[in-house]
């Protein structure tokens, strides 16, 4: 399509938009929400009229905005804005003949959760019956419409059970430079009123177990490198809490959290072999551990960070400084020399290099997770991104780990009162998964596997039996 047609289309289109623009709309309610709305409006070309119990008092109404009282504004537009809390109501039963065949569009919110037993908009709608309601802007905050800054919520979720009257509503929003979503019928108002009250649903799971295992393994790496000296050599070591320690901790956490992003990956697909179909659900739990991958990968990446900033202030660090210092001129003292070790030169590079990999490839995991970026690939290039480059993350993350154990896994020294160090456990899952993934993409596995996943089930006698 070349830039004329386009521009045509784009011309014709914006013509359409500003015949919606002609249509007057109507706004119960001059509070924060109401007035926030009829100002976007009054912007995007709208003609608005308010409603209110005291029209003699514009005070802080946008300007260009008519107010009038409730009958008066509803003869002047089809389309009735309802910013008015669910609890003041009781006047729209007393305008149903005005309101006959107009759309109302109930905006409201509640306080708590499933607060009462039907949503607001059917309460609304058994209040008017003959009026079509429609929920919707219940998701966009009064400061948003204010301010222009819609970039997080330039989404508007839609439903009533007229198709007409959401298409219009529909047309309004995108009028306004908003996004207005379907969903459905007047059902969907219960689960849309419910939204705004959520606080971070999808979060809360994966922060659970990063703080369980922040918690766990500063406790665990105080107890080694704090309490462990002070018991057993009378040394002072408390000044590592500061730096040294959440050092080691954001590191362990970060990795196991890249291993549970995708430990339920492979379980998924043993299950599949196992089962031999795609066409059964997985248990809840697996469900419920897969859907909050994104929400693991990016807590564990922001520890990835951290450890970083850790590293690099090391060498500024008082105690790097005295270390040093000390061992030159213990070095003098005792007249010699070390010589330089080669294992250890390349052990120390060997370490720094995966590290850096490792995060470079996490950076562009990250990156690829952006919406923007993800929205420019397609469905098989972000799979093969968040698939292939994972496991490569994945996999530079634990060879670091195991570079800084070396040939410690062996020594019976490294295990102080018998407990491993925490880099190790940190390995322990994201072996696993490397295993498990070594395992899926042999030849015979992985084609079993795919042909499971487009479809082809494995039908066995005592299948259905054992219903597995
Ligand atoms: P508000 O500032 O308290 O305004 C409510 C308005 O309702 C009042 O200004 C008043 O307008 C009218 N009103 C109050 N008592 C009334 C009564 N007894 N009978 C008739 N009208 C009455 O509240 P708001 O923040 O604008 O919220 C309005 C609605 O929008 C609520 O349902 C809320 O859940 C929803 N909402 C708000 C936001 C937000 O960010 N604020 C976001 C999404 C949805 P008049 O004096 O002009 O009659």
């Amino acid at each position: 399509m070349d830039s004329n047609s386009t521009g045509l289309i784009h011309q014709t289109s914006s013509r359409k938009r500003l015949d919606h623009k002609q249509d007057t709309i109507c706004i119960f309610g001059t509070g924060d929400f109401g007035r926030s709305l009829g100002m976007r409006l009054l912007k995007s070309g709208y003609p608005v009229v308010f409603g209110s119990r005291d029209p003699k008092n514009p005070t802080l109404l946008p300007s260009g905005a008519q107010v009038f009282s409730h009958t008066e504004a509803l003869k002047t537009s089809k389309i009735i804005f309802l910013a008015v809390h669910r609890e003041n109501y009781d006047f729209i039963p007393a305008l149903s003949d005005l309101l006959d065949g107009k759309v109302l569009v109930d905006v409201s919110n509640n306080l708590k959760m499933n607060q009462y037993p039907e949503s607001n908009a059917q309460y609304l709608s058994q209040l008017v019956p003959k009026t079509n309601v429609v929920k919707g802007f219940n998701t966009v905050s009064a400061w948003a419409l204010q301010s222009g800054s819609l970039d997080a919520s330039s989404q508007v979720f839609v439903c009533g059970d007229d198709n007409k009257s959401k298409q219009l509503v529909m047309d309004v929003a995108r009028g306004m430079g908003l996004t207005p979503l379907d969903q459905g019928s007047l059902l969907a108002a219960e689960e849309l009123e419910n939204y705004p009250l959520q606080l971070f649903p999808m979060w809360r799971l994966p922060l659970t177990i990063t703080a369980g295992l922040t918690v766990f393994f500063f406790i665990y790496c105080v107890v080694l490198q704090v309490i462990y000296s002070y018991v057993n050599k009378n040394v002072d070591h408390t000044y590592k809490i500061m730096i040294s320690i959440p050092n080691h901790v954001f590191p362990i956490v970060s990795l196991i959290l890249l291993g549970l992003v995708y430990l339920p990956g492979v379980i998924a697909a043993f299950l599949q072999l196992y089962r031999g179909t795609k066409y059964k659900r997985f248990p809840d739990w697996l469900d419920k551990w897969m859907l909050c991958r994104k929400q693991l990968g990016l807590i564990s990446f922001a520890y990835g960070f951290l450890h970083i900033f850790y590293s690099l202030v090391k060498p500024l660090r008082y105690i790097f400084y005295w270390k040093q210092a000390q061992y030159v001129v213990s070095q003098v003292k005792q007249n010699t020399t070390s010589e330089l070790e080669m294992t250890w030169v390349w052990r120390g590079d060997l370490f720094y290099a995966l590290g850096i990999l490792g995060f470079f490839s996490f950076c562009l995991l990250g990156v690829t997770s952006l919406p923007s970026v993800s929205n420019a690939m397609n469905w098989r290039e972000f799979r093969f991104v968040q698939s292939k480059l994972g496991h490569v993350t994945l996999l530079l993350c634990t060879a670091h780990a195991a570079v800084l154990g070396w040939n410690k896994f062996l020594k019976p020294t490294t295990y102080k009162w018998g407990l491993p160090r925490g880099y190790m456990l940190s390995m322990v899952i994201p072996c696993i998964v490397l295993v498990l993934k070594l395992i899926l993409i042999l030849p015979c596995v992985d084609r079993m596997v795919t042909r499971i996943r487009q479809g082809w089930e494995r039908r066995e006698k005592y299948a259905d039996k054992l219903n597995i």
